[in-house]
């Protein structure tokens, strides 16, 4: 549940209360509705001089959507949840639409003009419009909470999983690979990659495997490009055949497919990161592959345990 931000009359943010709080203070007449989204109301009195407790915000930036959470630092509690939804797609096809129409427009009116894009230069730190909408948006919100509510520090989840590392194992440590953790990375790298399923049977919420679609056993390496998530039935189904064997030749090139969202939000984290920088919040950092560790050996759910277990 997310409670209700407030502000004094000068419009300074106080401790956040409880809907139940809130309502009351409406109905007696001692606060009125100051925003509808998020909900904030204002006190009309002013309050007896306290000091807010400090609030932590939580951003776990994806390629579609992020998720926001703001959770009280001293007593660890969730006070708010949210999830903005990105346009990153649209952006593109919008973009795609403006290059034809002038293409077009260039053929037919003005061939006869030198053309000018040779000396156009694209400054430091640019980034392709539909990423930038990413992080316009979250730093859109992180500014809209940091107003009503009392924020003092923020966490971000950086690299849910290093793209090059994951592809180039050559290029990368031992421990990398060997580590606890790594396994859990590239778990959480396929999951989203084959986006849940299982990519024989297309099942979604069954308890999915890593399986190697050329085998083991017929000399299939442990890289990524030969790896699938695959449901149990599936895979013993599949034994020591390979994926064309097993009658599903597409699943190779399905493999071989790098991921191009997983490439986004490792640009967005990044740049998001950098920028975040600059606000002047105490700034912290994780991985989702650290998130999900703690979570497993903790025994949290995974809605509300992602938000605690980065701070623990
Ligand atoms: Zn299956």
């Amino acid at each position: 549940m997310s409670w209700v931000f407030v502000v004094d009359p000068q419009k300074h943010p106080l401790d956040p209360v409880h809907p139940g709080r809130a309502r009351f203070l409406l109905n007696a007449g001692h606060a009125a509705v100051f925003r509808r989204y998020p909900f904030v109301i204002i006190l009309k009195e002013e309050k007896p001089d306290t000091m807010p407790s400090p609030l932590r915000l939580k951003i776990d930036p994806g390629a579609k959507t992020t998720g926001l959470a703001i959770l009280n630092e001293a007593s660890g509690q969730a006070v708010w949840a949210g999830e903005l939804t990105h346009r990153g797609q649209r952006v593109k096809e919008n973009m795609d639409q403006r290059r034809d129409c002038r293409r077009s427009r260039r053929q037919r009116h003005t061939r006869y003009r030198p053309r000018r894009f040779e000396n156009r230069k694209r400054p430091e730190g640019w980034l392709p419009p539909s990423l930038e909408s990413r992080i316009a948006n979250v730093l859109t919100w992180v500014a809209r909470l940091s107003r009503w509510c009392p924020l003092a520090a923020i966490s971000q989840e950086l690299a849910r999983f290093d793209t090059q590392l994951l592809q180039n194992p050559e290029i990368c440590s031992i421990e990398y690979q060997q580590g606890e953790l790594a396994g859990y990375e590239i778990r959480e790298y396929l999951l989203e990659k084959f986006g849940r399923t299982c990519v024989y049977c297309k099942k979604t919420n069954v308890r999915l495997q890593i399986d190697h679609q050329v085998p083991r056993s017929r000399s299939g390496s442990s890289r990524v490009s030969n790896l699938v998530t695959a449901c149990e039935p599936c895979t013993q189904e599949k034994g020591n055949r390979t994926a064309a064997e097993f009658g599903h030749p597409e699943v190779a090139a399905l493999a071989k497919a790098p991921v191009r969202d997983a490439a986004a939000v490792n640009t967005t984290r990044w740049a998001l990161y950098h920028r975040l920088q600059g606000c002047g919040l105490v700034f912290e950092t994780g991985t989702g592959g650290q998130t999900k560790w703690n979570r497993t050996q903790r025994n949290l759910p995974k809605t509300t345990g992602w938000m605690r277990a980065v701070s623990a």
